[in-house]
């Protein structure tokens, strides 16, 4: 049976489908022969004769490898289209281009029988039907998906026994390099050799990743990398060290001096995707100890890892984005940092017996012992976005909602007219070519050639038309409400209110009803407020602004209010006064406490308020030396001078006097005492007696 005659005319009226593909962007690159000669395979379509409008071209796939469907888009697309019966051929290169794994391949060629779609590759024509054809096609599936066995069969062989004595060349870690006759040693650069024992060591100390980056960053010290691809090939380069290093080296058994081989294992999951794990050590495929000078003996390695997985549960993958938990934080696992746009975590703290919630940014700071990016306290963001939420679900919000998804609906339903009638004009115009073609008298040839072709193109317009209506149909998803689920909706906006301020609904039920309305939050820190976005399922998005709540130490803060006072008292009165002043007038400290000298004091150096004596200083009042030395009398006799009345002076802090200057000569008040004083001591002890 020849080619021509395995396509009939049902083949023709469908599409012919071109599948082209290259496993790998380097193939896509170098490869360029095989491509050209798959896009020729289009020319072959049309000498079984297709039309060119007819035939379509899938190459989304370039640069993707076949030995699995679920990345493959382009494959899908192939599959969807020959289900929904649109395709008369599918064309590639060979099998092995169409599927590499045996039950993608059979599962194609089932859905070609069943649909009655014709497979090309550069050797033939297939029908999947014939039962010749479907086994050799069943063949050409086996023998492809064999060949890549055997080619990975081959590599990897070969890679296992050079890895098994010992000789597979592997990247050199930092701290080693491969000597004149290709073994691992210690790298001669001085700084690289201690960079590294200085971190093992500091990991002994520490015990933890983290301290390790901090003590580097902390010291200034820079960690080296060496290039040995490129054209900076063997050149060093230094950087700051991040903790996914330090981790990668601590996990690292090449460190103890061995050669490891095998470490993790490929699978291919249920969703089709490879996935990657880490094998136990006795699982490990080449182990090979003391084959090259360890920085660290077996069993540090060992402890270490002991020390790494205890340190992992507080800091564990299941911190990031995941589902909800117990904890009170509402946006737990929504929020996203205004400054980095990095996932925010949250960080719980107990005061005063209270649960408090803290939204943190401290990804960045881990990694490379940096700062945290910001900490926002949680409890006023919750309550703004509990309260926007409460307000998105009003019976206004929701008949709007309604009202906008009618016009949407009426919108969409007349574009699917105008769409619909494309199509019914284009059958139109088919039978009417077909009914012309029938008419046409068998013997007046070129008449009837002229019509045929006509017929032939107004078919391909029509299957083109319909094509186009159902794949935006498709896109478009017209959606309607029935009388009952709007009922439903309109109950929401009195249920979803009273359920989210129930007491007895937990944190955790309304972080679940919190998800099924919010996508994400974002927060970022502005002076005194808290900007919060909020981005509605469906895309909308609110902005708010929530003053930001006072720290702790801003909550026992001394009020304005009493500085001031104290400010304008200090002027005139001491701090044991102001403090009876402020008492009087009902004031009270940050931590509601009556105010005393020492209160007072305290808040006088905080608030650099100077006091009633450094005023009257300032103004030209002295102390009690001071006073004395300048009427040359002695302290003592300065004192009864100011109980006398004859100089004036204030008690400004306890004991403590300050003297006005005298302005005039001094009169003498006890002239007796006066000169008693004035007379050396020791001359007139007797006369006195
Ligand atoms: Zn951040």
């Amino acid at each position: 049976m020849n080619a021509q005659t395995k396509v009939t005319a049902d083949h023709l009226r469908k599409q012919a489908i071109l599948y082209v593909r290259q496993s790998t962007l380097h193939q896509v690159k170098e490869n360029r022969e095989s491509t050209a000669l798959q896009y020729d395979l289009k020319r072959h379509a049309q000498e079984l004769g297709w039309n060119v409008e007819q035939t379509v071209v899938i190459d989304e796939d370039l640069g993707e490898s076949a030995a699995t469907a679920t990345d493959r888009s382009g494959f899908q697309r192939l599959v969807a289209e020959v289900t929904l019966g649109r395709v008369g051929l599918v064309m590639g290169l060979n099998a092995s281009r169409l599927a590499r794994n045996n039950a993608d391949w059979h599962r194609l060629l089932e859905i070609c029988a069943l649909t009655g779609t014709l497979i090309v590759d550069e050797d033939g024509v297939y029908d999947p039907n014939h039962f010749n054809d479907r086994l050799l096609l069943g063949l050409k599936g086996t023998m492809s998906e064999a060949e890549l066995y055997m080619l990975r069969a081959r590599l990897i062989g070969g890679l296992l026994n050079k890895a098994r004595r010992g000789e597979l060349w592997v990247r050199p870690l930092t701290g080693y390099v491969y000597d004149e006759s290709q073994r691992l040693v210690f790298d001669p650069d001085e700084q690289i050799h201690s960079a590294v024992r200085l971190l093992f060591e500091t990991f002994r100390r520490t015990g933890s990743a983290g301290q390790v980056v901090k003590y580097f960053s902390k010291h200034s010290i820079l960690w080296p990398s060496r290039f040995f691809e490129g054209k900076r090939a063997g050149k060093v380069v230094f950087g700051r060290l991040q903790r996914g290093m330090v981790l990668n080296i601590l996990h690292n058994p090449r460190y103890t001096g061995a050669f490891v081989y095998g470490r993790t294992r490929t699978r291919k999951g249920p969703d089709g995707r490879m996935h990657i794990c880490l094998l136990a050590h006795q699982d490990w495929k080449v182990f090979l100890p003391n084959a090259h000078p360890g920085y660290i003996s077996w069993q540090e390695y060992e402890t270490n890892q002991v020390k790494l997985r205890e340190n992992g549960h507080s800091d564990g993958k299941d911190r990031h984005k995941g589902p909800v938990r117990e904890g009170n934080a509402l946006l737990q696992g929504l929020v996203l940092c205004g400054r980095c746009g990095l996932r925010m975590t949250v960080r719980y703290s107990v005061r005063k017996g209270h649960q408090i919630s803290n939204y943190v940014c401290a990804r960045r700071g881990i990694e490379s012992a940096g700062p945290m990016c910001q900490c926002i306290a949680g409890l006023a963001v919750d309550g703004a976005v509990g309260q926007a939420t409460v307000e998105a679900v009003t019976p206004a919000a929701l008949d709007v909602a309604l009202q906008v998804f009618e016009e949407l609906r009426a919108r969409k339903a007349e574009v699917d007219r105008l769409r619909r009638a494309q199509v019914e004009r284009a059958r139109e115009e088919a039978e009417l070519a077909q009914r012309q073609y029938m008419l046409a008298r068998p013997e007046n040839r070129l008449v009837v050639d002229t019509l045929e072709r006509q017929w032939n193109e107004s078919m391909a317009r029509l299957a083109q038309a319909e094509a186009e209506y159902s794949r935006a149909t498709k896109a478009d998803g017209i959606l309607e409400l029935s009388t009952e689920v709007k009922e439903r909706i309109g109950a929401l906006a009195s249920d979803f209110p009273r359920v989210w301020k129930d007491p007895r609904t937990s944190a955790r039920d309304r972080k679940r009803m919190l998800r099924l309305l919010i996508d994400d939050v974002t927060l970022a820190r502005d002076g005194e407020l808290i900007r919060v976005h909020i981005r509605w399922k469906g895309g909308a998005t609110t902005s708010l602004d929530v003053p930001r709540p006072h720290n702790c130490f801003e909550l026992v803060r001394t009020p304005a209010a009493v500085i001031e006072e104290i400010r304008v008292l200090a002027t005139g009165q001491a701090d044991d006064q102001i403090a009876c002043t402020l008492n009087s007038r009902r004031y009270r400290s940050g931590t509601g406490k009556s105010f005393t000298a020492s209160r007072v004091r305290y808040i006088r150096f905080a608030y650099g308020i100077e006091s009633y004596g450094q005023h009257l200083q300032r103004s030209g009042w002295l102390t009690l030396p001071e006073i004395a030395r300048k009427i040359g009398v002695h302290p003592h006799t300065a004192r009864i001078y100011a109980k006398e009345g004859i100089l004036r002076a204030v008690r400004v802090n306890g004991k403590d006097l300050l003297f006005q200057p005298p302005t005039g000569p001094l009169p003498c008040a006890h002239p007796a005492k006066e000169n008693r004083r004035r007379v050396p001591h020791g001359l007139h002890s007797s006369d006195e007696e």
